[in-house]
């Protein structure tokens, strides 16, 4: 079946100057209904700012991102500002400790909708049941609960106005080990049951793989590739994406690529290299590795930005 066009038809984030650091530069990418979309990078790469563009709570200096086709600005109405939702990476910081828990999640309930304690309690224990925590939970505090509930918590109060879209950033990697394979399956869970759309942010390859239909790629503020997960996995062109691939542990090392290691640090965004953002750190860069590579497609839903792929797939 031919896949449904989400409303967020188009992220077009333009030649982004967050200051002076360029932290989402040329970011271009769709959002299909019902997917995750994971965003993969290391620290400083862009991704909490791609989060917040998402959000509206940074403005676009170019481009535009656009929601069932109206676009999302700071100043967007409340009645679309409530259909995108996020979870933050510090389920501890994320939570007033001095507020109980059914004030937590019905905060969002307070500030949108106008409702009697019955209507409130028709949403509000349904969904508590849902991210698999019992009504009891709601007379008590944050500091009562395991970092793993207290996402779960998080996780509710970003349910409560219906949301089609949620940001997740790094959701679990404030969790232990054993507690992030419950949360990421109560993720999966939920976009089963509520129809969510997810873009899910985080640092770590084996979280992206385990949660992602989609798998976006960003080094220094830019998309290197997006692909399907199988098409990454199966078939990662970029050498970024290759190296990043390389460091995931594997069950079996005698059968295990070897892992690319990259030299030299991470440089600053301020200090990104013109041409490829990735040219100092690169095993294969070239001469021609100064000049900005194009984002060209590989295949249908592939597409990767580096010299090396443009040479295969032909110049435009
Ligand atoms: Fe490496 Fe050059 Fe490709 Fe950049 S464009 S990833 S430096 S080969
Ligand atoms: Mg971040």
């Amino acid at each position: 079946a031919a896949r449904k066009h989400y409303p967020v038809t188009k992220g077009f984030i333009s030649k982004k100057n967050i200051g002076t650091v360029k932290a989402v530069d040329n970011v271009s990418f769709k959002l299909y209904r019902g997917e995750t979309l994971g965003v993969i990078g290391e620290s400083g790469c862009g991704k909490s700012t791609l989060a917040k563009l998402i959000m509206g709570l940074a403005e676009l200096s170019g481009g535009e991102i656009r929601l069932n086709g109206k676009p999302v600005r700071s100043n967007m109405p409340l009645s679309m500002r409530r259909n995108i939702q996020m979870i933050f990476q510090d389920p501890y910081s994320s939570l007033d400790p001095r507020m109980n828990v059914r004030r937590i999640v019905e905060e969002p309930l307070r500030i949108h909708e106008r409702l009697s304690k019955e209507e409130k309690n028709k949403i509000v224990l349904p969904i508590m049941e849902q991210v698999g925590l019992s009504a009891d939970a709601l007379r008590r505090f944050p500091h009562e609960f395991s970092g793993g509930q207290r996402q779960r918590i998080g996780i509710a109060r970003a349910l409560m106005l219906n949301p089609e879209l949620i940001v997740c950033d790094e959701p679990v990697s404030a969790l232990d080990v054993s507690i992030q394979a419950q949360v990421l399956n109560l993720f999966a869970s939920l976009k089963k049951m509520r129809g969510l759309t997810y873009v899910f942010i985080s640092h770590d390859m084996s979280v992206i793989k385990h949660v992602s239909d989609r798998i976006m790629v960003m080094y220094l503020g830019q998309v290197m590739e997006i692909a399907s997960k199988r098409d990454l996995f199966g078939n990662a062109r970029h050498p970024y994406t290759q190296a990043l691939m390389s460091a995931i542990p594997k069950p079996n090392p005698a059968v295990a690529k070897d892992r690319i290691i990259l030299e030299g640090d991470l440089p600053s965004p301020i200090h990104a290299p013109a041409g490829c953002p990735f040219r100092s750190r690169c095993p294969q860069a070239m001469d021609k590795c100064h000049i900005k590579p194009e984002f060209k497609q590989v295949s249908e839903d592939h597409y990767a930005a580096c010299h090396l792929v443009n040479d295969e797939v032909g110049a435009s």
